[in-house]
Protein backbone atom coordinates (compact mmCIF):
# COMPACT_ATOMS: atom_id res chain seq x y z
CA UNK A 1 0.00 0.00 0.00
CA UNK A 2 1.15 3.26 -0.65
CA UNK A 3 1.11 6.88 0.80
CA UNK A 4 -2.04 8.53 -0.45
CA UNK A 5 -4.92 10.66 0.83
CA UNK A 6 -6.69 9.27 4.04
CA UNK A 7 -4.21 6.22 4.68
CA UNK A 8 -2.42 6.86 8.09
CA UNK A 9 1.26 6.44 7.67
CA UNK A 10 4.04 5.92 10.18
CA UNK A 11 7.51 7.18 9.74
CA UNK A 12 10.93 8.03 11.60
CA UNK A 13 12.75 10.72 10.89
CA UNK A 14 15.71 12.89 11.94
CA UNK A 15 15.98 16.54 11.26
CA UNK A 16 18.81 19.07 10.60
CA UNK A 17 19.37 22.69 9.48
CA UNK A 18 21.57 23.44 6.73
CA UNK A 19 24.48 23.24 8.99
CA UNK A 20 23.66 19.71 9.59
CA UNK A 21 22.91 20.72 12.89
CA UNK A 22 20.08 18.00 14.32
CA UNK A 23 17.32 19.71 15.33
CA UNK A 24 15.13 16.97 16.09
CA UNK A 25 14.59 12.99 15.80
CA UNK A 26 11.93 11.05 16.64
CA UNK A 27 12.47 8.00 19.34
CA UNK A 28 9.28 6.04 18.03
CA UNK A 29 7.37 6.17 15.11
CA UNK A 30 5.12 9.02 13.94
CA UNK A 31 1.88 8.50 12.78
CA UNK A 32 -0.02 10.72 10.59
CA UNK A 33 -3.15 10.96 8.64
CA UNK A 34 -1.84 12.26 4.96
CA UNK A 35 -4.07 14.88 3.03
CA UNK A 36 -5.25 16.25 6.13
CA UNK A 37 -2.04 18.86 6.87
CA UNK A 38 -0.79 17.10 9.89
CA UNK A 39 2.57 17.41 9.35
CA UNK A 40 4.50 20.46 7.73
CA UNK A 41 3.33 20.72 3.44
CA UNK A 42 6.74 19.98 1.75
CA UNK A 43 6.98 16.97 4.00
CA UNK A 44 3.62 15.80 3.38
CA UNK A 45 4.16 16.50 -0.26
CA UNK A 46 6.99 14.75 -0.68
CA UNK A 47 6.07 11.24 1.05
CA UNK A 48 2.92 10.89 -1.18
CA UNK A 49 3.50 7.48 -3.10
CA UNK A 50 5.84 6.12 -0.27
CA UNK A 51 5.45 2.56 0.69
CA UNK A 52 7.17 0.48 3.60
CA UNK A 53 10.60 0.40 3.91
CA UNK A 54 11.07 3.26 1.77
CA UNK A 55 13.94 5.67 2.97
CA UNK A 56 13.89 9.16 1.82
CA UNK A 57 16.07 12.64 2.41
CA UNK A 58 13.62 15.29 1.78
CA UNK A 59 14.79 19.33 1.57
CA UNK A 60 11.76 21.60 3.14
CA UNK A 61 12.14 25.23 1.87
CA UNK A 62 10.76 27.45 4.85
CA UNK A 63 7.55 28.47 2.90
CA UNK A 64 6.74 24.98 3.00
CA UNK A 65 7.64 24.34 6.32
CA UNK A 66 7.47 26.67 9.20
CA UNK A 67 7.46 29.91 7.19
CA UNK A 68 9.72 32.48 6.34
CA UNK A 69 10.92 34.98 9.26
CA UNK A 70 8.96 37.81 9.99
CA UNK A 71 10.95 40.94 11.44
CA UNK A 72 7.09 42.18 12.67
CA UNK A 73 6.91 39.35 14.84
CA UNK A 74 9.57 41.20 16.74
CA UNK A 75 7.85 43.08 19.62
CA UNK A 76 9.70 45.07 22.47
CA UNK A 77 8.72 45.16 25.98
CA UNK A 78 9.56 47.25 28.93
CA UNK A 79 11.16 44.42 31.73
CA UNK A 80 8.36 46.10 34.39
CA UNK A 81 5.66 44.03 32.53
CA UNK A 82 7.08 40.56 33.28
CA UNK A 83 6.52 39.08 37.51
CA UNK A 84 9.28 39.65 39.43
CA UNK A 85 10.35 35.95 39.86
CA UNK A 86 10.94 35.48 36.06
CA UNK A 87 14.61 35.25 35.38
CA UNK A 88 14.78 36.63 31.68
CA UNK A 89 17.37 34.01 29.40
CA UNK A 90 18.09 34.70 26.04
CA UNK A 91 16.30 32.09 24.22
CA UNK A 92 13.78 31.38 27.09
CA UNK A 93 10.79 30.41 25.45
CA UNK A 94 7.70 32.31 27.27
CA UNK A 95 3.63 31.57 27.10
CA UNK A 96 1.79 35.17 27.03
CA UNK A 97 -2.15 35.13 27.24
CA UNK A 98 -3.70 37.22 24.15
CA UNK A 99 -6.54 38.46 23.58
CA UNK A 100 -6.08 35.73 20.14
CA UNK A 101 -4.95 33.23 22.49
CA UNK A 102 -1.75 31.67 23.91
CA UNK A 103 1.35 32.69 22.13
CA UNK A 104 4.83 31.39 22.37
CA UNK A 105 7.37 33.78 22.49
CA UNK A 106 11.48 33.24 22.24
CA UNK A 107 13.39 35.79 24.43
CA UNK A 108 15.51 37.62 21.37
CA UNK A 109 17.20 39.93 23.59
CA UNK A 110 17.61 41.78 26.58
CA UNK A 111 18.19 45.23 26.77
CA UNK A 112 19.18 47.56 29.93
CA UNK A 113 15.32 48.51 30.04
CA UNK A 114 13.06 46.30 27.87
CA UNK A 115 13.30 42.88 26.42
CA UNK A 116 13.00 41.78 22.84
CA UNK A 117 10.44 39.01 22.08
CA UNK A 118 9.95 37.11 19.18
CA UNK A 119 6.69 34.87 17.85
CA UNK A 120 7.98 33.35 14.88
CA UNK A 121 8.13 29.52 14.74
CA UNK A 122 11.46 28.33 16.37
CA UNK A 123 12.30 27.07 12.90
CA UNK A 124 10.58 29.87 10.87
CA UNK A 125 12.84 31.18 8.14
CA UNK A 126 14.73 27.49 8.00
CA UNK A 127 15.52 25.25 5.14
CA UNK A 128 14.92 21.82 6.63
CA UNK A 129 16.89 18.62 6.05
CA UNK A 130 14.77 15.09 6.94
CA UNK A 131 15.78 12.17 7.09
CA UNK A 132 13.08 9.99 7.07
CA UNK A 133 11.95 5.93 7.03
CA UNK A 134 8.50 4.87 6.31
CA UNK A 135 7.51 1.98 8.69
CA UNK A 136 3.75 1.72 8.17
CA UNK A 137 1.04 2.30 6.04
CA UNK A 138 -2.31 1.95 6.17
CA UNK A 139 -6.62 3.03 5.47
CA UNK A 140 -7.73 5.14 7.81
CA UNK A 141 -10.37 4.41 10.11
CA UNK A 142 -14.08 6.48 9.54
CA UNK A 143 -13.17 7.92 13.36
CA UNK A 144 -9.72 9.05 12.39
CA UNK A 145 -11.10 10.54 9.19
CA UNK A 146 -13.88 12.24 10.91
CA UNK A 147 -11.32 13.70 13.83
CA UNK A 148 -8.78 14.82 10.81
CA UNK A 149 -5.59 12.76 12.96
CA UNK A 150 -4.64 9.11 13.20
CA UNK A 151 -4.76 7.54 16.57
CA UNK A 152 -2.78 5.28 17.87
CA UNK A 153 -3.32 1.76 18.08
CA UNK A 154 -4.05 1.52 21.87
CA UNK A 155 -7.47 3.76 21.11
CA UNK A 156 -7.99 7.06 21.57
CA UNK A 157 -5.34 8.76 24.17
CA UNK A 158 -5.67 12.27 23.73
CA UNK A 159 -8.22 15.09 24.72
CA UNK A 160 -9.53 17.43 22.25
CA UNK A 161 -12.66 18.34 20.17
ZN1 LIG B 1 -9.24 12.11 17.62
Amino acid sequence: MKIAANTVAGFTYRLTNSEGQELDASTTPLDYLHGHKNIIPGLEKALEGSKVGDKKQVTVAPEEAYGTYDETLLHKYPKTVFPEDVTLELGMELDCETENGVISYIVNEILEDEVLLDANHPLAGETLHFDVEITSVREATSEELEHGHAHSPGGHHHHHH
